[in-house]
């Protein structure tokens, strides 16, 4: 089994790279991919954890983009090469989430609501600030009763201190996992669908001439029949397969490594078809 979807506490995971990745080797998986949000930077450590164990460790990386007013995520599996483009890029990403922190936080201000920019930074624990870490800082202080209340009163998209953020559009998000040496995946389709009902045939075809090479049908969240629709669309449009539990901190009722909200199971085929698909882009 393999899980090639998590986040280290560089985006809004819990662990290190180092740990996640000496996690999932005592879980047995074959492979792990550290996929954190908007930042390439758990990936050195991932890896060089990697090398001390009995697993494979794929850097990557999930980058939100836009197209037709729904978000989705693109996830950018076995990045391996960095260059100046990939650098500035990965920058402009951390910066734009530096600076929609002290904003929400203007917006909660003006709602009466008092929270230090040093204390959501020391939430991150030095990695990308997020509104995960505002949230948990929220109830801590008493504004919010969970995490998931100050989403829903706060936080959350159109909710009264949310704040967009600036966004790669999905031919730049395609272009820089390219150039970064890696596979462009399209992640959890089952919220697409979610937040459009019957856009997803559509994205796909929007996404394959810019480069989409797969589809993620695996995910914590997919029902049986979901994934094996998922599979079929892959298949039809000769999209690899990937899977993945988007494991953060298996708190809260979240998912775990490897095995999601319990019965997932992402086969090591995954993985050999993603290795596949890169070593023949290389050769
Ligand atoms: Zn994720």
């Amino acid at each position: 089994m393999v899980d090639l979807h998590t986040h280290t506490r560089c985006s809004d995971g819990a662990l290190t790279p180092a740990e996640l990745v000496e996690l999932a080797a005592r879980k047995g998986l074959s492979a792990v991919a550290i996929t954190d949000h908007d930042t390439v930077d758990g990936n050195a450590e991932a890896v060089a954890a990697g090398q001390n164990a009995s697993i494979a460790v794929v850097p990557g990386v999930e980058i939100s983009t836009q197209w037709a007013g729904v978000t989705f995520h693109l996830l950018g599996l076995g990045l391996d090469r960095t260059t100046p483009l990939v650098e500035e890029r990965f920058r402009f990403l951390a910066d734009s989430r530096r600076e929609r922190t002290p904003r929400m936080l203007q917006k909660l201000r003006g709602l009466g609501i008092e929270v230090e920019l040093e204390a959501v930074i020391r939430e991150a624990g030095g990695g990308v600030v997020g509104r995960p870490h505002l949230a948990r800082v929220l109830v801590r202080t008493g504004a919010a009763r969970s995490v998931q209340d100050a989403f829903d009163r706060f936080l959350g998209r159109g909710k009264a201190a949310y704040v967009d953020k600036a966004r790669l559009s999905p031919a730049d998000a395609c272009a820089v996992i390219h150039e970064a040496g890696g596979a462009v995946i399209l992640a959890h389709p089952g919220l697409v669908e979610q937040d459009r009902p019957g856009l997803l045939p559509a994205l796909l075809d929007h996404l394959l001439p810019l480069g989409l090479d797969g589809l993620e049908a695996y995910y914590s969240r997919h029902s049986p029949a979901q994934s094996r629709r998922y599979r079929r669309l892959a298949g039809e449009r000769g999209l690899i397969v990937t899977g993945g539990s988007d494991f953060n901190d298996g708190r809260d009722g979240g998912p775990d490594l490897g095995s999601g909200l319990g019965d997932l199971r992402v086969p090591d085929g995954c993985y050999r078809a993603l290795t596949a698909l890169l070593a023949g882009r290389d050769g």
